[in-house]
């Protein structure tokens, strides 16, 4: 295959670099990536693409896209960032970062910037080769515990795609292969009555009491789950800080997993008897609300088997001595780092004949059910770099991990090439993901629920 096209990357490095950034300077966390959305908005129009905005009712999504008809390939953009997780660059030691409160934990600068990298060189291919087809970049916020993915996929944005791919950043270089479960988080709140807890205690009653007892109902349950169904909660109100009045109110967030949205249905209903239970032995009132949901995540083989060949066929960055010193320091930061791992992956890993389970979820799942969808592990952090961490904050400006983006850019964008010089390769991807969801989308979050913005 000619790879002219990838030149536009090479050509447009720097700006790519300072794009990637610019958001990693600019921390925004979950819908409110005003910042960070305005800059990638403003880089790709200055590129020739058109950009539709507000997406789903939110005001940081956006669909930037170059071409006309089918194919039509997107690269997934994140660029949100994790709360209060502020840290200097480039340091081997935890500082907070006095200018910035939040950082980037979970390295969504790169994220995006691979994706913008990759429609660059595909938008050139297109100029190029003059054959139909559009390239888009989908702006997607509030990854991070807001299912942005979720609400555009209502809008049916991601319908007309023939294929999406996206690249998070990691510490191995890989197609992501396995499956995500599907989730959701549920706020319950109960209602009771204050009562001074030593002298009328039999005119309170508890919500406190209310919130244990469904945790207590709830950690019984789990023997009788399936073994793929996960409940996580953290109470976020104890009703006060005072143990001598009765507490009157009290709020509990629940979070719940299970392989596909219909057993997440199921294990929600069974939750909210818990509730219901509680409930009624204290003798106080409940409401739940439902905050965010994502699908699980559905695999196309054939489309993995073509981002394989693809990472397979450039070289994969080569660490330098200045990368391998600072990589070098990371490591030595790492509490219980593994013995044995190298200070970069520097290996492509093989596509296992396996697919072993995964217990994490993401919004990418509700693009998933929408049209064939492949993710790439992109090599960026030292092995052992534990996520959502500070080390993460620190490395996200680092030499290797924009090698890594680059590198991510092009790969993505030999796969949409090779997609679209092969349209039997997307036929099959279509047969594959109309196999696995028969065509229809019933997501995870119920229709009325409205983005927490
Ligand atoms: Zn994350
Ligand atoms: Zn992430």
């Amino acid at each position: 295959m000619d790879m002219d096209f990838l030149s536009v990357i090479d050509a447009k490095k720097d700006e790519i670099i300072k794009l990637a950034d610019t958001v990693w300077e600019n921390p925004e966390t979950a819908f409110k990536e005003y910042k960070s959305s305005a800059a990638i908005i403003s880089y790709l129009k200055e590129n020739g693409f058109s950009v539709e905005k507000n997406i789903g009712g939110l005001p940081t999504a956006f669909i930037a896209s170059y071409g006309s008809g089918h194919p039509e390939i997107g690269f997934i953009a994140e660029f949100d960032a994790i709360s209060d997780l502020s840290q200097v660059a480039l340091i081997a030691e935890p500082k907070r970062d006095p200018e910035r409160q939040h950082g980037h934990a979970c390295g969504h600068h790169i994220y995006c910037g691979n994706a913008v990298a990759a429609a660059l060189a595909v938008q050139a291919y297109l100029k190029k080769s003059g054959k139909p087809g559009t390239i888009k970049v989908l702006g997607c916020p509030g990854e991070e515990g807001g299912s942005g993915k979720a609400y555009m996929a209502r809008t049916g944005v991601f319908r007309s795609l023939d294929a999406a791919m996206g690249g998070h950043p990691e510490s191995m270089w890989a197609v992501r292969t396995r499956p995500s479960l599907a989730c959701c988080n549920i706020l319950y709140r109960f209602d009771g009555r204050p009562s001074h807890a030593g002298a009328t205690p039999h005119l309170g009653r508890s919500a406190l009491d209310a919130v244990e007892l469904m945790n207590v109902a709830v950690n019984f349950l789990r023997e009788h789950m399936p073994m793929d169904n996960r409940v996580h909660y953290a109470i976020i109100d104890a009703g006060g800080n005072a143990p001598n009045v009765v507490q009157p109110h009290a709020e509990v967030m629940y979070m719940m997993r299970a392989k596909d949205n219909t057993d997440l249905n199921a294990l929600c209903k069974r939750v909210h008897k818990c509730a219901e239970g509680a409930a009624l032995a204290t003798e106080t009132t409940f409401s739940s609300e439902f905050h965010a949901a994502s699908s699980n995540l559905i695999t196309i083989p054939t489309l993995q088997k073509n981002l394989y060949k693809a990472m397979a066929s450039i070289p994969l960055p080569v660490p330098d001595e200045e990368d391998l010193a600072f990589g070098q320091a990371i490591a030595d930061s790492i509490v219980d780092r593994k013995p044995g791992l190298p200070i970069y992956a520097t290996e492509l890993l093989p596509l296992p004949d396996v697919i072993s389970p995964h217990f994490g979820s993401t919004d990418t799942g509700d693009v998933s059910w929408n049209c064939p969808t492949v993710q790439m592990h992109v090599g960026c952090w030292v092995p052992g770099t534990p996520g959502h961490s500070w080390q993460i904050v620190s490395q996200g400006k680092c030499n290797f991990a924009r090698k890594a983006m680059i590198y991510a850019g092009k790969a993505f964008a030999i796969a949409a090439v090779q997609l679209f010089e092969n349209p039997e390769l997307l036929a099959q991807a279509k047969k594959e993901h109309l196999e696995k969801t028969g065509g229809i989308y019933e997501p995870a979050m119920p229709a009325d629920v409205m983005p927490h913005l």
